[in-house]
């Protein structure tokens, strides 16, 4: 027996539980959306570990954050000094691009530093130099060349997002600033000034840093 009442009582009942599946499904959507963003950030950031562990053939196991939000990677804890140089670092590297009306890329999070074991800890006029050792590549048969390798005091591994990798330093904490600024300068060129990147990314034939003055 079906009155109009019970009638229009099932038909609610069942507009009832088609809007609460409606509402399930989006946010099922929503949550699957929230994970393909979390899935892409993750892929890239596995792209640029893998690469940073390629270069140096160091395993980067901690994670931290400086105190102005910079992204660090590196195989043993770095101290507050070592995070407070980079921040220094990238705020010298930030106050210069200004000057030179770069405007793209001047925030702390838009940078990840990978610190490597240094490959070697003294320079070969025996100064503190705490550098890695990488392929020659483009430096092959320049003064650089090793054999094969060549010793760097930074390199960029990743333009965007912005990655490049240092060395462990226990000292000379003016020295891990500036190494910052520098490879951050081929880094800001990219994203603000291609023509001025392309003309100063590589120095195998000469030209150094600073760059940006
Ligand atoms: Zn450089």
């Amino acid at each position: 027996m079906t009155s109009n009442v019970g009638r229009r009582e099932m038909h609610r009942k069942a507009w009832e539980i088609g809007m609460k599946r409606l509402f399930v499904k989006g946010f099922l959507l929503a949550l699957g959306i929230l994970q393909l963003y979390a899935v892409d950030a993750y892929a890239q950031d596995r792209r640029v570990l893998a690469r940073a562990q390629q270069v140096t053939g160091d395993r980067f196991t901690v994670a931290v954050t400086t105190l102005r939000g910079a992204n660090v990677f590196a195989v043993t804890r770095p101290s507050s000094q070592m995070l407070a140089a980079i921040d220094q670092g990238l705020s010298d590297l930030f106050a210069v691009s200004r000057k030179n009306r770069y405007s793209r890329r001047l925030n702390y999070r838009d940078y990840t530093i990978y610190i490597a074991k240094a490959d070697r800890n003294r320079d070969s006029t025996g100064n503190y130099s705490p550098d890695i050792a990488v392929g020659a590549g483009q430096y092959a048969g320049t003064d650089y060349d090793q054999g094969g390798y060549i010793f760097a005091a930074g390199m960029v591994i990743w333009n965007s997002p912005s990655a490049f990798v240092i060395a462990e330093h226990d000292r000379d904490l003016k020295r891990v600033s500036d190494i910052v600024r520098y490879e951050g300068e081929h880094l800001v060129l990219y994203h603000n000034d291609r023509r001025r990147y392309e003309a100063t990314k590589d120095h195998s034939k000469g030209g150094g840093h600073p760059i940006l003055q």
